[in-house]
């Protein structure tokens, strides 16, 4: 018999299961609090009676994420962690420190189908989506591990999260609710790689999130051959729904530039980028490109990258290189899982 996911669910949707299992409405907000607040075991939510814990064993799941694997680093205490899911499968997160409290950055889905060429996360393409619940565990668990409190949540992890649109809409409502976790939506960053029709139904839920779009390039020329995605949606279809978000929200967008030797780092690129970012209120966000083991890029060297901050800036637009934490225990997005996985740690990942 499946399980049913009782930490994704909501308070309205708690109130309804508690009611088919004839408890009273009160009981909904006493568990709410308890699973959205990080208790991974019935038996410690002291206020619910043993009975009624003994049911919810009996036909619920609490998700969580297991430490297998965390690397603390020596220079700045950034922690990255590979979790272990119910069924054996490992995504990555990160902690990082920054002066106005800590970040998470979190996976949204277990490999990811959109095969950018730059990315390890890709390269197996998907295996599964991940719950909300699994979402709101790799906070939970990195709370409780490091003894803080977590403010900011980046959705940059492993996976796209508008390729599990309904699921990382649920986590938002959940994270935010303030008798759980309640990090406020505008402390939390969604990164796209330009899903547009989801961009789309994403404004309509008018949340204060950051959108942050992974545009890595000023044409499609050079991003159809980066980004699979750009040849569904190009880069003006991509940008005019990002004006069309703007308008509903009024947030300010920010967009990746992960900065790649003799592609996307002439001079050409930065004014070809001012060019079309015109008019849009954002921020870009250079990444100096992190090599893959499995593929031969390069970073351009750091002049490189400055020159081309320093053109953009002259251009008009907001732009700064991203600071690097963590450099001693490097590994980009999806690599460090596809090491475990090749370590055999995670039991399921054996046979794949
Ligand atoms: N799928 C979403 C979010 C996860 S990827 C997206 O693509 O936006 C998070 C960020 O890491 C994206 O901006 C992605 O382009 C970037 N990234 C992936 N591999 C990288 C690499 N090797 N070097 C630098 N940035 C990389
Ligand atoms: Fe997926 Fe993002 Fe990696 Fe592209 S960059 S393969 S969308 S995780």
């Amino acid at each position: 018999m499946d399980k049913i996911d009782i930490r994704s669910m909501d308070e309205n949707e708690l109130i309804g299961f508690l009611n088919e299992l004839s408890q009273p409405k009160f009981r909904a907000n006493q568990l709410f609090k308890w699973l959205q607040q990080g208790i991974d075991d019935f038996d410690e939510m002291t206020n619910i009676p043993k009975n009624l814990r003994d049911i919810l064993k009996e036909k619920c799941y609490i998700a969580k994420a297991e430490i297998v694997k965390k690397f603390v680093s020596k220079i700045d205490g950034t922690v990255k962690y590979v979790f272990e899911l119910f069924d054996g499968e490992c995504v990555e997160s990160v902690v990082m420190k920054y002066e106005h409290g800590y970040t998470i950055c979190i996976s949204t889905q277990v490999g990811c189908r959109m095969g950018c060429s730059f990315c390890a996360s890709g390269i197996d393409g998907l295996y599964r989506n991940l719950t909300p619940s699994e979402m709101l565990a790799q906070i939970t668990t990195a709370q409780r591990d490091n003894n803080i409190r977590i403010s900011n949540v980046v959705m940059m992890g492993m996976g796209e999260p508008l390729d599990n649109f309904d699921n990382s809409v649920k986590f938002l409502k959940l994270v935010s609710n303030d008798n759980g976790l309640n990090i406020g939506l505008r402390h939390i960053s969604l990164s796209t790689s330009g899903v547009v029709s989801r961009i789309k139904d994403l404004k309509d839920y008018n949340f204060p999130i950051t959108l942050s779009i992974s545009l890595h390039a000023p044409n499609d020329e050079i991003r159809s051959s980066m980004m699979r995605v750009n040849k569904k949606w190009g880069v003006d279809e991509l940008l005019s729904a990002c004006r069309e978000y703007q308008k509903v929200t009024a947030r300010r967008i920010s967009f990746e530039y992960a900065l790649i030797e003799n592609v996307n780092d002439s001079d050409a690129c930065a004014d070809e980028l001012a060019k079309r970012l015109r008019g849009i209120m954002c921020h870009v966000n250079l990444i100096p490109a992190n090599p893959v083991k499995e593929n031969s890029f390069k970073k351009p060297d750091m002049n490189r990258i400055i020159h081309f901050k320093e053109r953009l800036i002259k251009n008009g637009i907001n732009a700064t290189v991203r600071r690097t934490l963590g450099a001693d225990i490097d590994a980009s997005c999806g690599q460090l899982r596809r090491k475990v996985k090749e370590e055999n740690v995670c039991e399921n990942l054996q046979s794949n």
